[in-house]
């Protein structure tokens, strides 16, 4: 069984100093090597003794691993093998549930590759698999990695250097599903998902269940176009329908994926890229895979590594944040009613990085939260002064949809206030179109909350997005801020001007303010000043400037 009878002896040499070899670089995890002549290999003694193998020389050790193998991982576990043995492949990348003496099964990553002889005829096979036992680290309901997992893997391959692709996908409406029909068949279904996609992915890669309805694989041997097209295989094949306890169910797919090539980076940041581009895929692209910033190549990993450091900074201090404020002007008297609070970020040799190039990819990042609060405390911090020179000023912050999605948002917005003893009238969030995003029902409780605390509400960049309408019908807004896109060309477009005209008389028709961005020239406020507006932000009254500068204005 061993084989060793058959193998000669500077072949067992041969295979001894090689398996040495390979044991130095993985000292965390099982190496096993395997003569492919004669089918003998050698296996690491501490996998023997934990896995009740029959020795550390096996003949045709594949075929008795395999017993050890979970029955359902046992096919494509198989086909990975053939492969190899067959010349189809020349390494492989795989994940499988392995069975240990005492019956449990631990959940394996078994990497390896194929070593030719002189006239190109493989000649061994060897690599690690690392075992990943700790339940903590798996999914109980699909069996496969789960997000602690999916991070332990990216976060060590970052610390090693190793390149890979990051590929997510995710299963539209998963709620609905549950909710239409039970929890029952929705757990099905994700475990019928994760099978699929392993088996999709076979020995190509480790697949991963990150939370609810997303999957993840990191794979070494997928390049963007195998990705791009097991991906619409995949689609396609869920779009056609599924049968489960005899009710066809059809799933919609989202998908993203990055190239890590970077590793001056860590796994947060690098996630949040992914998680951008998959948001992408979901609402703008309808599923359609999506690159992170694939147009931008080489850019992309700067992105990646500015992103790491002012990430770095949140939990460092906040060095490097600091808030300019635009003034915003009344449409009558011209004079200065408040100020919007933005967020700028520079360090050392950085230069100025503008918010809107890491705020919409940190937006998720369970770091931004922290971030939020820092911006509305430093902004209300910054502004009392401006409130003894005007009782009136109005302050402006931006929140992101990622912080109104928080329960506590409304307790750490009144805690600021409290702390600081801003009055709450003062004070006014803005909101973007993005918020759509979130459940409806939720965002009305906030805004009621908030509303009932005294704090006033805006809704931002109006006439960017699908459902502006419907925004601001069910929301009780203070102010609409009509984005600056529609302004830009009005002293030129009659098309636009009617446009901007009509947003405004609209957002009247609700109770609501109008604040008109991206006022650049005199012909821009002259033509609007016609119209149902009733306050001015843009470059032609001034830049986002230091607090102290907006004090002098106002004294
Ligand atoms: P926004 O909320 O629409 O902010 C207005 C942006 O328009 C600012 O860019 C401002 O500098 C720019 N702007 C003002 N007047 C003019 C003008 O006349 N012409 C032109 N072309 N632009 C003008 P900024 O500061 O780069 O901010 C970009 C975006 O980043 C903001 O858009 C907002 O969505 C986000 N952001 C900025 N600060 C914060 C923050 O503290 N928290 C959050 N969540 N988002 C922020
Ligand atoms: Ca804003
Ligand atoms: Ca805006």
């Amino acid at each position: 069984m061993t084989g060793l009878d058959i193998l000669p002896e500077e072949r067992k040499q041969k295979l001894d100093s090689l398996f040495e070899g390979f044991s130095v670089i993985a000292e965390d995890t099982y190496v096993y090597l395997c003569d492919m002549k004669y089918d003998v290999s050698r296996w690491s003694k501490m996998l023997v003794d934990t896995y009740g193998l029959p020795s550390e020389y096996m003949k045709a050790a594949g075929d008795i691993w395999e017993e050890h193998i979970h029955p359902e991982d046992r096919e494509t576990y198989h086909k990975g093998i053939d492969d190899i043995f067959s010349g189809r492949a020349q390494g492989h990348d795989m994940q499988y549930r392995a069975q240990k003496e005492n019956g449990e099964y631990d959940v394996c990553t078994c990497r390896g590759i194929v070593l030719k002889d002189e006239n190109g005829v493989p000649e061994y096979f060897g690599g690690a698999i690392r075992n990943h036992g700790e339940q903590s680290h798996i999914d109980t309901l699909t069996g496969l990695r789960n997000q602690y997992g999916f991070f332990e893997d990216l976060k060590n391959r970052i610390n090693k250097k190793y390149p890979a692709r990051l590929w997510v996908i995710g299963i539209e409406r998963l709620t609905e599903i549950n909710e239409v029909y039970g929890y029952h068949t929705g757990n099905k279904m994700l475990q019928h998902f994760g099978r699929y996609l392993m088996d999709h992915v076979g020995n190509r890669g480790g697949t991963y269940r990150l939370d609810g309805s997303k999957f993840a694989v990191i794979t070494e041997t997928l390049g963007s176009d195998n990705i791009s097209s097991a991906y619409e295989d995949i689609r396609s094949h869920f779009r056609e329908g599924i049968v489960f306890e005899n009710v066809p169910i059809m799933l919609e797919l989202n998908s993203s994926f990055l190239a890590l090539e970077d590793f001056n980076t860590d796994d947060q940041t690098i996630y949040s890229c992914l998680d951008f581009a998959y948001d992408e895929s979901r609402f703008n692209r309808h599923g359609d895979i999506t690159e992170f910033h694939n147009d931008l190549n080489n850019d992309a990993k700067q992105r990646t590594e500015k992103l790491h450091l002012i990430r770095n900074s949140i939990s460092h201090g906040y060095s490097g944040f600091y808030l300019l404020y635009q003034p915003i002007f009344g449409v009558k008297d011209e004079k200065v009613k408040g100020a919007e609070a933005l967020l700028r970020w520079s360090l050392d040799d950085q230069g100025m990085v503008p918010p809107d190039e890491f705020i919409p990819l940190l937006e998720k990042d369970p770091l931004f939260p922290r971030l939020g609060e820092w911006i509305l405390r430093m902004a209300l911090k910054e502004s009392e002064k401006a409130l003894l020179l005007n009782r009136d000023f109005v302050i402006n912050v931006n929140i992101s949809y990622s912080q109104l999605e928080k329960a506590d948002f409304t307790d750490m917005v009144f805690n600021i206030i409290r702390e600081t003893g801003f009055p709450p009238e003062n004070l006014c969030l803005e909101i973007t179109e993005r918020c759509r995003l979130l459940d409806m029902d939720l965002l009305k409780n906030t805004v009621v909350a908030l509303k009932a605390g005294g704090v006033k509400i805006a809704l931002d960049d109006f006439g960017t997005g699908y459902s502006s309408m419907g925004l601001v019908k069910n929301l009780p807004f203070d102010t609409i801020k009509v984005d600056r896109g529609f302004v830009k060309d009005i002293e030129e477009d009659e098309k636009d001007k009617m446009l901007v005209k009509s947003f405004t008389e609209m957002a009247g028709t609700f109770g609501a303010r109008v604040c008109v961005e991206g006022v650049e020239t005199a012909g821009i406020r002259d033509i609007l000043k016609e119209y149902n507006v009733h306050s001015f932000q843009g470059y032609y009254y001034s830049r986002p400037v230091r607090m102290e500068k907006i004090l002098e204005d106002l004294g």
